[in-house]
């Protein structure tokens, strides 16, 4: 957390955007090991990766976003790439790995270059519980999530969101969940920005990240009142679970979560910093 931090603060204290430093940090936190993201991503079924990754810029409303990637070491920035040089916003599977192949700035890995061996253990004690599980309709939940996300807020009041994803352990059938979905698991406005990480499904039900903005937008809620009425309420009533980190222009850092812990970090202009896991 501390090097994503690191990474994203750069960037900004050198005049740099919040566009930028979002995807600083997110590679960042997709190179290390020990988030559901990048290198360390969680197995699908058939004990492959299968990433997903957006990004979206406040002040322009511009967005990017990629799913189903199996060979892009750094999805947040094919995201970028899709957003900044391609007439869309969207791009899934072998279309958006085509269009890296068009790209030199895109780094590319095997498959197994995401694998680690704790994500290898989740994968089977995930397919155990399947096989003991009398009706075989499998359970995706988690409980923790590793999906990794950045908001900023630069020094010419422009926000920008990053996230990114393995999605859910166990996952099939070209399963896409929150993550590159704006308006679930990415948004970014004048007002605020935010990143989701939880159970994709009832993210996207939800529409979490926009009906976090639009409750600011609409009701004039703070950003805590409009985090915590989704995370907290509307997730969990109709049975999801997971957490958001959010910032809006003022500066006001949110991070509000429903599970027993959320990996989180912030770091303000001057330097000064916090990171936490739980609820202290
Ligand atoms: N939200 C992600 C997904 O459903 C999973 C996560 O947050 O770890 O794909």
């Amino acid at each position: 957390l501390d090097a994503a931090l690191d990474a994203g603060h750069a960037v900004l204290a050198g005049g740099g955007s919040a566009l930028d430093a979002v995807e600083a940090a997110a590679r960042a936190l997709e190179d290390s090991p020990r988030f559901n993201a990048g290198h360390g991503a969680v197995f699908d079924a058939e004990g492959r990766h299968e990433l997903d990754a957006s990004v979206m810029e406040g002040h322009t409303r511009r967005a990017g976003a990629v799913a189903g990637l199996t060979t892009i070491r750094n999805p947040v920035s094919l995201a970028r790439a899709v957003m900044e040089h391609s007439p869309h916003v969207m791009l899934i599977g072998a279309g958006a790995e085509a269009f890296a192949d068009t790209r030199d700035d895109i780094e590319r890995v095997p498959n197994a270059y995401f694998d680690t061996d704790h994500r290898r253990r989740e994968l089977e004690q995930a397919q155990a519980r399947e096989r003991a599980d009398a009706d075989g309709a499998g359970d995706l939940k988690g409980k923790y999530f590793g999906t990794i996300g950045a908001v900023a807020l630069d020094a010419e009041g422009r926000i920008a969101t990053a996230t990114s994803t393995g999605g859910m352990t166990n996952k099939r059938w070209g399963r896409v969940g929150d993550t590159p979905l704006v308006g679930a698991g990415t948004w970014a406005d004048e007002r605020c920005g935010i990143s989701g990480t939880g159970w994709g499904e009832f993210f996207i039900r939800c529409a979490v990240a926009h009906d976090i903005a639009a409750r600011v937008e609409y009701r004039g809620d703070t950003l805590q009142a409009a985090a915590d009425e989704v995370i907290l309420r509307t997730v969990p009533e109709l049975g999801g679970d997971g957490g958001a980190i959010a910032l809006d222009r003022e500066g006001n850092v949110v991070m509000s979560f429903n599970t027993s812990g959320m990996y989180r970090g912030w770091i303000r202009p001057d330097g000064t910093r916090g990171t936490a896991i739980f609820r202290e």
